[in-house]
């Protein structure tokens, strides 16, 4: 089959019998404007009506498919508010009796006729002697047996896209396309793409729609991939700044206060290798919270100024910020290396002091957040971009980066570990780099779920740790809807000043506050002029204080598991013992089997993968996949078609680097549609 698109389905989706401009601004909202674009609104899940359930084995509060004839039809009862019930007698085959509730719907009570047998499906109630389902879907003759179930929007019913894709499934038949090479569809077995958009809205079977998923599901990934792996490409110009390999380490590795790890040792040569190489670097370093990220940036400073050119660290936070600032500073400083902070906060004057620094080539080291990218800032000589905690910047301003002075060197740090075929989806354009061994010494931070009952005692065996003279961090109550986290926190830490924590220095720090106040209190933890600090999950990422050895977290059960291993990750960095605390009050058996999960490792790696199996990949990403194209389909659970996914992408690539042979038009195509949706990120 050539691969040519034919044209109707890539006209207005108003051309559509029973599209008005109504139901067109619904579509419109979903971002839904081609038939084409419609066959890609997929089905939630199917309501299969083959295998009706017996009503006696039927589980009340379930949603079940029963096949049952009608005995009688009671007359409509009309209730306050006037909405009117109807009530209808039925059996099933083995007489076992059941009645039909339906609100308000005069059609649906009409369609049933007393004597007719109808299959049906919905949500079970009343006793178990006197079963009854509730506003049941009905089968109608001559309907599919498997009934996709389409995401609900309201004015959107699952019938009106139903008859939409139907049309569109038509005018397919008719211009059928492919966008995948016959040879891989042959290699992976893949469903050829008209019937895999038939089979997904209108499957014969179970395993028929699973197919038609799988082979959908293949094609995003194969699109992100092959994606990422262009962008990768094109930002891979000639390196502007090279650098010589014989640049002596030593005096760096001299002056730490610590030997580094045999992880930290690699991962710094693979940066060092990429800083010499002929093209500019573009590595992920990625690390479980507490590996030690941190001086392995310090040694690609290190290694870039010592080749005369700068370095930009940028952050998330300006807590973060100033700490790597501060951290920055302490190991380059007495090597002679200038590092200067700037952030947003800064008065007018100490900025201009900077601006000019930084442009004279006199700030060799520049640590921020987002303002050390502004086109006001001028550079000397930028050699690397190191940005951290990277889940925070999406890849848009990682290719963003790459436009500030020329193509310097990037490398970005995540504290989210995810497993290596995970990341080489996600981040395709990057290399990736591993810290997968803890600084020596380290004990695990020992994890605790408790239930509210042992709160107090939770927080006297805090305080006998204030008492050693330790450090705690107590992670402030879920807010209410509504509740400004700034009364939440405040009215939470007052209430602890008075009541448990009395005599205790206890710190507050939350979203709302200042940056120059939420540095202030940052900065009074740091030198333990407090003993406690009451925060939000502002504190989450990269917080450094290792005199801290107890995280207390109220309402544990709200934040998902990767999150409670970073809040975790804020103790147990020095050389005492520390100790994790989940406070839960309302945990369901779901949320105390990841608690426990919780409990039974440190190991961020294995944190991430429950966390991606619990909560699937979209959730999982939510706030990390910002900036990737959306994702629909894909199963970045589903290891081996990960595996197929990427060795496609590399035998298509080798074939054909750029995509630009005919039978690779379509599936081109569509792939500058998927990142041209990402704004900056485009591929044209
Ligand atoms: P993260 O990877 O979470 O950003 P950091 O860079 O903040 O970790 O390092 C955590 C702590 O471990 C810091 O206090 C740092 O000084 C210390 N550290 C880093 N590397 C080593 C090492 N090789 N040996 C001992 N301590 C280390
Ligand atoms: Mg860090």
């Amino acid at each position: 089959m050539e691969p040519q698109k034919g044209t109707r389905l890539f006209l207005s989706i108003g051309n559509l019998k029973g599209v008005g401009q109504k139901r067109f601004a619904l579509y419109q909202k979903l971002g839904i404007s081609s038939p084409y674009e419609l066959l890609y609104y997929l089905p939630r899940s199917y309501r299969d009506f083959r295998n009706p359930t017996p009503v006696a084995q039927t589980e009340p509060d379930e949603t079940a498919v029963v096949r049952v004839t009608i005995c009688t039809k009671h007359r409509p009862v009309r209730v306050r508010g006037g909405m009117q019930i109807f009530r209808l007698e039925a059996v099933d085959e083995e007489d076992t009796p059941l009645d039909i509730r339906i609100f308000n719907n005069l059609y649906s009570y009409q369609a049933l006729q007393v004597g007719c047998t109808y299959t049906m499906s919905g949500r079970i109630g009343g006793t178990l002697l006197q079963r009854e389902i509730i506003a049941p879907q009905v089968l109608k003759e001559g309907e599919p047996a498997i009934q996709a179930v389409y995401p609900q929007i309201a004015g959107l019913t699952s019938a009106m896209l139903r008859t939409n894709i139907r049309a569109s499934l038509a005018i397919l038949a008719e211009e059928p396309f492919e966008t995948l090479d016959p040879a891989i569809l042959d290699a992976y077995q893949l469903m050829p793409l008209p019937e895999a958009l038939y089979c997904v809205h209108l499957p014969e079977n179970m395993e028929e729609a699973q197919r038609a998923r799988h082979r959908l599901a293949f094609e995003e990934m194969l699109r992100l991939q092959l994606g990422l792996r262009l962008l990768k490409k094109r930002s891979a110009r000639k390196s502007m700044y090279p650098m010589n390999k014989t640049t002596d380490l030593r005096p760096f590795h001299d002056s730490l206060p610590f030997a580094m790890t045999e992880a930290q040792l690699r991962s710094t040569e693979e940066i060092c290798r990429d800083l010499c190489g002929a093209q500019p670097m573009n590595r992920l370093l990625q690390g479980d919270v507490g590996s030690g990220k941190t001086a392995v940036a310090a040694a690609a400073c290190y290694f870039t100024v010592k080749n005369g050119y700068q370095c930009a660290l940028m952050a998330p936070t300006e807590i973060l910020a100033t700490q790597h600032f501060r951290t920055l500073e302490g190991f380059l400083a007495p090597l002679g290396i200038s590092v200067c902070l700037l952030t947003g906060s800064m008065k007018v004057k100490e900025k201009r002091q900077c601006h000019e620094a930084i442009a004279d080539g006199t700030a060799q080291v520049i640590v921020g957040t987002h303002a050390i990218m502004q086109k006001a800032v001028s550079y000397h000589a930028l050699g690397l971009v190191i940005t951290d905690e990277q889940h925070r910047f999406g890849v848009a301003q990682r290719t963003a980066l790459a436009e500030k002075g020329g193509v310097p060197h990037k490398l970005v740090m995540s504290a989210t570990p995810i497993p290596r075929t995970l990341a080489l989806m996600v981040y395709g354009d990057l290399d990736v780099s591993v810290l997968d061994v803890l600084p020596k010494g380290r004990m695990p931070v020992q994890t605790y779920a408790v239930t509210g009952k042992l709160r107090a005692r939770a927080v006297h065996f805090l305080i006998q740790e204030l008492e050693k003279g330790r450090q705690a961090y107590i992670v402030c109550p879920a807010i209410e809807e509504g509740e400004s986290d700034l009364r939440a926190v405040t009215e939470y830490a007052e209430e602890m000043k008075k009541g448990l924590l009395s005599g205790w220095r206890v710190g507050v720090l939350h979203g709302q506050m200042a940056a120059q106040e939420k540095d202030e209190a940052m900065a009074a933890f740091h030198a333990h002029e407090t003993d406690v600090l009451i925060c939000t999950t502002v504190v989450e990422v990269g917080v450094d204080v290792p005199n801290a050895t107890v995280m207390l977290i109220e309402d544990a059960e709200r934040f998902g598991l990767s999150q409670l291993h970073q809040l975790r990750g804020r103790v147990g960095r020095g050389q005492h013992q520390s100790h994790c605390i989940l406070v839960t009050e309302h945990a369901t058996e779901e949320s105390r089997q990841r608690l426990r999960l919780l409990s039974s490792t440190t190991d961020g790696f294995k944190v991430a993968e429950a966390d991606l199996q619990l909560r699937g990949p979209g959730d999982f990403f939510g706030r990390m996949q910002h900036g990737l194209p959306p994702l629909k389909l894909a199963e970045l659970t589903n290891a081996e078609m990960l595996h197929e996914v990427q060795e496609a992408a590399e035998a298509i690539l080798y074939a054909d680097p750029d995509l630009t042979a005919p039978e690779h038009h379509a599936l081109y195509m569509d792939i500058v549609r998927l990142f041209a949706r990402n704004g900056e990120n485009g591929l044209n």
